[in-house]
């Protein structure tokens, strides 16, 4: 069997690690020692599974991969947002972002650290605004891949995280499978332990998958990524919105979010002269109202090399209060990360076309 068709060993679920390890003729409790070694412990390869017997560690060695992820830069300090670029073992690049937790003024929910995880090398979406989109899309992220991410970090910044938001590079909903088995594993009790309802999920705007979301028990967060209050201006920025139009995605954000008995969250980037008039503000109202969903404004972080820019303060503010004049719950977000290029898919680009430079 050549390396590339193996199974990595954290992409497995438990009851398929019982079927190998009683297929290895060993007693089931090996199972929970692997698991543990796995994401207890946070061992780096079998030989570090001490208490497996070796000739057991040997064969597991040869059956399945043990996967890395390489810090390539990071960027940022404790109390600010950090940026890890990873290099994959095919030497892909993708990001994560770790987001500081706030003081706990107002209760214990905003002491909290969240990580933003990529879910693809590249995205295929190709929105006019994104850096992640720019260089097109590579491949899907095998689920170790994902959950190396978290284990990475918190490794790196020695902090334990409480929250995950599938907000870094990539489309989550277009890796549904791969996406979901390191859900799973996340949450598992004998894997990360992280609760559903500290998982949130992002997206540009899947209808069918949005609705295939609907039927899995995993009671995750979603957030649709609208960043625009009408076909019109929808069709301009996100080429998504052609395949599935606003009325069908709000169709499927509904279906979601009375099945999950869950409030939606609609994210909205605030880009000067593109989608922050008036009238935007006030279609956002109307559907967020009709959703009962609420909305987070976050200022467009600018990309080199694309022509956007963020509205004043003014015109976010009036953005802002014409939405909450007409009942919607909304925020305005203060980009923690601007300074170090947050937006998704920055640094990596950054680092891709430097590296270019250099060799070329
Ligand atoms: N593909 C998914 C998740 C990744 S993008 C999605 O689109 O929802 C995560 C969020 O970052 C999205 O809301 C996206 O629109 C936003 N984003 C992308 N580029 C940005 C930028 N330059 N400034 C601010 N937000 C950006
Ligand atoms: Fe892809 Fe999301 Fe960026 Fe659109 S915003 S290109 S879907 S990562």
């Amino acid at each position: 069997m050549t390396t590339a068709a193996k199974i990595d060993i954290k992409s497995l679920q438990l009851p398929e690690l019982d079927e190998k390890v009683r297929a290895f003729g060993e007693p089931l409790y090996r199972t929970r020692q692997i698991a543990d070694w796995l994401y207890q412990k946070r061992v780096q390869s079998f030989d570090e599974m001490t208490d497996l017997p070796r000739e057991f560690r040997k064969r597991l060695a040869e059956e399945f991969t043990f996967s890395k992820i390489e810090v390539v830069r990071l960027l940022g300090s404790r109390d600010t947002t950090r940026k890890i670029l990873f290099r994959l073992a095919d030497a892909s690049l993708i990001e994560s972002v770790l987001i500081p937790a706030s003081p706990a003024l107002y209760g214990s929910r905003s002491d909290r650290r969240t990580i933003c995880v990529s879910t693809q090398v590249g995205c295929a979406y190709g929105c006019k605004f994104c850096a992640s989109g720019l260089e097109g899309f590579s491949r899907n992220l095998k689920p170790n891949e994902i959950v190396d991410q978290i284990i990475a970090v918190e490794r790196e910044s020695g902090e334990k995280i409480d929250n995950i938001v599938f907000m870094g590079m990539g489309e989550p909903l277009a890796n549904f499978d791969n996406l979901m088995s390191a859900i799973r594993i996340i949450n598992a009790p004998w894997g990360l332990g992280i609760g559903a309802r500290h998982i949130t999920l992002s997206t540009s705007g899947l209808a069918p998958q949005i609705r295939k979301l609907a039927e899995e028990p995993l009671q995750v967060r979603l957030a649709i990524s609208l960043h625009g209050a009408t076909d019109q201006v929808r069709n301009q920025i996100m080429p998504i919105n052609r395949r599935y139009n606003l009325e069908t995605l709000l169709a499927a954000c509904d279906y979601y979010g009375k099945r999950k008995k869950q409030r939606l969250t609609f994210e909205y980037i605030l880009i000067d002269h593109v989608n922050d008039s008036p009238e935007q503000a006030r279609h956002l109202g109307r559907i967020a109202r009709r959703l009962g969903a609420k909305v987070n404004l976050i200022p467009y972080n600018t990309v080199h090399g694309l022509p956007w820019s963020r509205p004043s303060p003014e015109q976010q503010a009036q953005f802002l209060s014409i939405l909450r004049a007409s009942g919607v719950p909304a925020t305005l977000r203060r980009e923690k990360g601007h300074d170090i290029d947050a937006a998704c898919g920055q640094l990596r680009l950054q680092t891709k076309r430097q590296l270019e430079t250099a060799i070329s």
